[in-house]
């Protein structure tokens, strides 16, 4: 039987609260319907429309999964799944975040992520067709014309139509200056796009009439590559000028794919044949405008990680509080038992403290990258803003590298915890395994993210976010000097601070004699400083539950959590400061056709 979902409401409370002081910064950023008690009810009612709603639909979703109709092109998403969305969409879930001047309810990005988090872990490939609505109304609010604004993103934001990203082609994933989509003007403002896309999230469905697909494709005179691609904005159904829904236009769904996971979710083949599209910011500069919806959907994807985790942790913590086997080593624990709950032996503990200690200090990662988004928005302090993007933009590959990998190890995790009886389909640990997976691989791999830290947000950007949080690691240190109940992780977090900062150096000096330097550190990089920030973050929630009106249970349990972090995950940055410090030789000098010899 598949257990069922709760909303971790009280640590996600806190995590906004009490470790980020949400409440002030949302007064602070000028948001005064975000008041603590408007936020508590929005996130009760979430609650009751994940738990009840969502979480039941996530078996069927991957039993009966969707189809295809080759004959009409149509995709029928799986039972139930249509009635959720209306029911979204009542609930005026869709805008949640968005602007009130285009019927969104305007609340702070921060208070959308603990939605998006249950959302996903009671089914996270229901979520994917509400997901990129999201980034395409980002995407239109900073770049869009104000006749692009007026007539899609009503729609958008009260979820009557749905947004699809088209960026992938079957020759072109990571490489989008290899895509081939062309776009060629007509005579009025328009564009005709022709091509094929693939792995198109949601990119056909039943849940509404009309779908808006941001597609990347090339004009004429674009040059080779990267620099040569642009942006238009194209309905499944034509519109007039007047904002009227016209007759189909030149999109058609080709397949859906047969995947290992995610089975409710629509992955499509999209086909554009002359369809009738219009340009989204400037020609040539679709990339730039294509990574505020990327940003959005990576820090998004990263959610999709930590709710995945915390599903299973929740299963596998349930299960293992009520399966009978064997006695602890140190004699029995429930002697009136015919033998001990496995939460008693270590093994066991280890894998669920793993989980737990990766989900609650990477919720707090998750939320916190969210409440930089607002930052970047809403403040009216230019010097905050400036740091809180170069934070933001540092965070982000983090954020959607680390909890995704993390989700995929926390699934696991879980699944062995109920032994062979994990992996059969019965209790849905295989199903969140499998589900778990392609949050690794889709917005940008884990292997790209890496490139996108070293690369760009320590080379190009000459460590500028690094900084910002080496800084707030200080201040955390020097303002909890006196503070005994974090006094065992402070020297730990300094002279892993203190590491980040060498090792980067040493990066960047190798990388100035070959870049492939840069390449052959990024992913254990990326890792070292997740494990870090984490470290941080777990120290700062130990602060914060001791300041805060939580019993007594919950603060022991936040330092222990801690304790078993600080003593046995963080090492794992010795593994990985170690791969950084060996360099580039070992792992490149190996002939390309020697791999096999
Ligand atoms: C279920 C699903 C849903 C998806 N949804 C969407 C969607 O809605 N819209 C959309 O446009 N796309 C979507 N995608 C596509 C997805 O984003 C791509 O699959 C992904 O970006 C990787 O591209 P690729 O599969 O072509 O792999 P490739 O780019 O071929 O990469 C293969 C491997 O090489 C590595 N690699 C490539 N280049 C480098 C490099 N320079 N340095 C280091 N490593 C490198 C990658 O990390 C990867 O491990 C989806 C895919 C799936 C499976």
């Amino acid at each position: 039987m598949t257990a069922t979902y709760k909303a971790p409401l009280t640590d996600m409370r806190f995590a906004l609260f009490d470790v980020l002081g949400a409440e002030a910064v949302f007064a602070r950023l000028g948001f005064a319907e975000a008041t603590r008690d408007i936020v508590d009810a929005v996130l009760e009612e979430a609650a009751r429309f994940t738990e009840t709603v969502l979480a039941p639909l996530n078996r069927i979703g991957d039993t009966v999964g969707c189809s295809y109709d080759k004959a009409s092109g149509g995709v029928t998403t799986p039972p139930g799944f249509k009635q959720a969305y209306a029911q979204y969409v009542e609930g005026g879930w869709s805008g949640l975040v968005s602007p009130v001047e285009f019927g969104g309810q305007g609340l702070p990005h921060a208070v959308g992520v603990p939605l998006k988090e249950m959302i996903d872990a009671a089914n996270l490939a229901w979520g994917n067709f509400p997901l990129l609505s999201h980034g395409a109304t980002e995407a239109l609010l900073q770049h869009g014309s104000d006749w692009q604004r007026e007539v899609f993103l009503g729609h958008l934001v009260d979820g009557s139509w749905t947004g699809t990203m088209c960026l992938t082609e079957p020759h072109c994933g990571t490489d989008l200056g290899l895509l081939k989509t062309r776009a060629t003007a007509n005579a009025d403002d328009s564009y005709s796009i022709s091509g094929s896309k693939i792995f198109i999230t949601a990119g056909e469905h039943d849940f509404t009439d009309n779908i808006v697909h941001l597609v990347l494709a090339r004009l004429p005179d674009a040059p080779a590559g990267s620099k040569g691609i642009s942006m238009f904005i194209v309905p499944k159904m034509r519109i007039a000028r007047d904002g009227r829904l016209g007759e189909s236009n030149g999109v058609r769904c080709g397949a859906i794919e047969h995947k290992m996971g995610i089975h409710g979710s629509a992955t499509c083949a999209i086909n554009f044949e002359d369809a009738q599209g219009y340009l989204i910011g400037e020609p040539h500069k679709g990339l730039l405008a294509m990574f505020t919806m990327m940003n959005t959907a990576r820090l998004a994807v990263g959610l999709q990680g930590l709710g995945l985790s915390d599903r299973a942790y929740q299963h596998a913590l349930r299960y293992s509080r009520e399966r009978l086997q064997m006695r602890s080593l140190s004699g029995p624990k429930f002697p009136e038992k015919p033998a001990d709950p496995i939460i008693v032996h270590p093994d066991v503990r280890r894998m669920l403290l793993t989980c737990k200690a990766l989900i609650e200090g990477g919720r707090v990662m998750g939320y916190h990258g969210a409440s930089l988004v607002d930052i970047v928005e809403h403040s009216e302090d230019v010097d905050e803003r400036v740091q809180a993007e170069a934070l933001l933009g540092f965070v982000t590959p983090i954020v959607k590298a680390c909890l995704t990998e993390w989700g995929v190890e926390c699934t696991y995790h879980a699944l062995q915890c109920f032994g062979g009886h994990g992996y059969i389909a019965d209790h849905g640990m295989e199903q969140l395994a499998r589900d778990a997976r392609i949050t690794t691989l889709y917005e940008g791999t884990t292997g790209i993210q890496a490139l996108d830290l070293m690369g760009r947000k320590i080379m190009q950007q000459q460590g500028a976010g690094l900084r910002v949080f080496l800084g707030m690691i200080e201040t955390f240190c020097n303002d909890n000097a006196g503070n005994e109940s974090v006094a065992p992780f402070l020297a730990p977090l300094r002279q892993k601070a203190d590491q980040w900062q060498t090792l980067t150096m040493q990066v960047a000096q190798r990388a100035s004699g070959n870049a492939d330097e840069i390449g052959a550190a990024a992913y254990d990089y990326l890792f070292f400083s997740g494990y870090v920030a984490l470290a941080y973050w777990g120290a700062r929630s130990v602060a914060a539950a001791e300041a805060s009106a939580q019993s007594e249970a919950f603060k022991t349990a936040k330092r222990q959590t801690a304790m078993f972090y600080f003593d046995r995950i963080l090492p794992r940055t010795l593994t990985h400061a170690a791969a950084i410090a060996s360099g580039m030789d070992s792992l490149m000098s190996l002939e390309t056709h020697h791999f096999d010899a």
